[in-house]
C-alpha cells in the first residue's frame, strides 16, 4: 500500500484553471484576462531592453556561479533599498534598514512572516484586506501566523472602503499588524488618495499597530517608482514601524527569476545587526541562500546610469499602455451605448480592474464570448490589445445591458 494513498486530491489554483480553459478554446479570438504578467500590444511577454542589454553585459563577463551570502547578492539589496525608500531616507543613511534578498515578492513575504511569528512581542495576527490577493492567507498562515481580515472594498462604490477600513484597524487590539498594498492593490486597483493613506497613518499610529507593506507593482501602478512608493515613504516618515516586501517580477519583467527583497526598518544601527542576524537564522534552513542571476541582472540595471533611465522609461511605457487600454475599453462600451457607469475602469490603478461584473455573467462571457477571467470579475488589463479590446467591449455590453 502506497505511502500517499490517504493523500486527498487538493482543489485546482483558480488562475491555472482558467489559462487551461482557455489553452483548449478552439476560438482564434479568444482573449485570455487571467494572467497576472504583463503583455505587449501583440499580446505577447515582453523582455525588457534594458534588461536584456544588463543580461548580455553579464553573459560576457562570464561571472563565476559561486554562492551569494545568506542574505543575497548585496549590491542589488542596496540598490533596491534605494529604490523603495529612496537614497535620501534618513532611515537609510543611518544604517537602520535591515535587508534580505529573497524568492521575489512571495519569498519576501514568506520571511516577513516568519520573522513575525518568531520574534514580534505582540499578536500574532495579521489584517489583511477584503479582498486581497489570493496567496497571502495561506504565505502567512503557513509563516504561523493568524490571519483576519478588514474591509477594504465596497462592491456597491465599486471603490474604498475607507470608513469601513478605519474602523476595523482601529477595532483590532492595538499592536496589531496590518497588511497593506503600497500601490495597485491587487485584486482590486483601487489605492488610497495620499489623504486616505494620511487617515490610515493615523489610526495605525493610535492603535501602536505595525505595518507590513507589501510593494509588488512599484513603477508599475503610475508609471513613476517615486510616486508609486509614495505610501511607504510616508508611513516610514511618520516614524512607523514598518517592514517591505518587494518585487521585481513586474516591473523588472524578472517574473521566473525571483528577483525580489524583505526590509525592516528598525530603530538604530546596532538593533540592525541583532535583527539581521536573526533574518539569517531563518533563511539558512529554508533555502540557504538566494538565486544569483536575476539579482545580478536587476543591480546591473539599477546601478548603470544610462540603464536606470531607461528602464524608468520602459516601465512607464508598460503602465502607459495599461492605462491607454483603460481608457480605450471604456470608450468602446459607451460608444456602444452601455448606460452602466465604467468610471471606475480608468480610476483603477495597476495591472488588475476589479469590473464589477457578477460570477454569472463571467461564466456567459467564458462560454459564449471565449473571453476568460477570474470568476471575481478581476480583469488582467495587461491581456488587453488594440486588436481585442473592441470585440471585448461589445461582449462586456452584450452581457451587462
Ligand atoms: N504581492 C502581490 C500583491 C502580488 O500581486 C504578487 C504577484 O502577483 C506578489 C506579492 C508576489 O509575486 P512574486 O512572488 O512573483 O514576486
Amino acid at each position: 500500500i502506497s505511502a500517499w494513498s490517504k493523500v486527498p486530491l487538493g482543489p485546482p489554483d483558480a488562475i491555472l484553471g482558467i489559462t487551461e480553459a482557455y489553452k483548449a478554446d478552439k476560438f482564434d479570438e479568444k482573449i485570455n484576462l487571467g494572467v497576472g504578467a504583463y503583455r505587449d500590444d501583440a499580446g505577447q511577454p515582453y523582455v525588457l531592453p534594458s534588461v536584456k542589454e544588463a543580461e548580455l553585459r553579464l553573459l560576457t563577463q562570464l561571472l563565476d556561479k559561486e554562492y551569494a551570502g545568506i542574505t543575497g547578492v548585496p549590491t542589488f539589496t542596496k540598490l533596491a533599498a534605494q529604490l523603495a525608500y529612496s537614497p535620501s531616507c534618513p532611515a537609510l543613511q543611518e544604517d537602520r534598514i535591515v535587508i534580505t534578498q529573497s524568492i521575489s515578492g512571495t519569498g519576501a513575504l514568506r520571511i516577513g512572516g516568519e520573522f513575525l511569528a518568531k520574534w514580534y512581542p505582540y499578536g500574532k495576527t495579521i489584517y489583511v484586506p477584503t479582498p486581497t490577493w489570493a496567496n497571502h492567507g495561506a504565505v502567512f498562515r503557513d509563516s504561523g501566523l493568524e490571519v483576519k481580515s478588514y474591509r477594504y472594498y465596497d462592491k456597491a462604490t465599486i471603490s474604498l472602503d475607507l470608513d469601513g477600513m478605519l474602523e476595523d484597524i482601529e477595532a483590532a487590539p492595538v499592536n496589531s499588524v496590518i497588511l497593506l498594498h503600497a500601490c495597485a492593490h491587487n485584486p482590486t486597483g483601487v489605492d488610497p488618495t495620499p489623504e486616505q493613506w494620511r487617515k490610515i497613518s493615523e489610526i495605525v499610529k493610535k492603535r501602536d499597530h505595525f505595518v507590513f507593506f507589501d510593494m509588488a507593482y512599484q513603477g508599475f501602478a503610475s508609471g513613476d517608482t517615486d510616486r508609486d512608493a509614495y505610501a511607504l515613504r510616508y508611513f516610514v516618515e511618520q516614524g512607523h514601524q514598518l517592514v517591505l516586501s518587494q518585487s521585481f517580477a513586474k516591473n523588472m519583467g524578472l517574473y521566473g527569476e525571483r528577483v525580489g527583497a524583505f526590509s525592516m526598518v528598525v530603530h538604530s544601527a546596532e538593533e540592525k545587526k541583532r535583527v539581521d542576524s536573526q533574518l539569517k537564522i531563518i533563511v539558512r534552513p529554508m533555502y540557504s541562500n538566494p538565486p544569483i542571476h536575476g539579482a545580478r541582472i536587476a543591480a546591473e540595471v539599477l546601478s548603470d546610469v544610462g540603464l536606470y533611465k531607461q528602464w524608468l522609461v520602459e516601465v512607464k511605457g508598460m503602465a502607459e499602455r495599461i492605462i491607454k487600454m483603460r481608457h480605450l475599453l471604456k470608450q468602446h462600451l459607451e460608444e456602444l451605448g452601455s448606460t452602466r457607469n465604467w468610471s471606475h475602469i480608468t480610476s483603477q490603478i495597476g495591472m488588475f480592474c476589479y469590473t464589477g461584473l457578477t460570477p454569472e455573467q463571467v461564466d456567459t462571457l467564458r462560454t459564449e464570448y471565449s473571453v476568460y477571467m477570474t470568476r471575481d470579475g478581476r480583469i488582467s488589463v495587461a491581456g488587453i490589445t488594440t486588436k481585442n479590446v473592441k470585440r471585448l467591449a461589445e461582449s462586456i455590453h452584450a452581457v451587462t445591458k
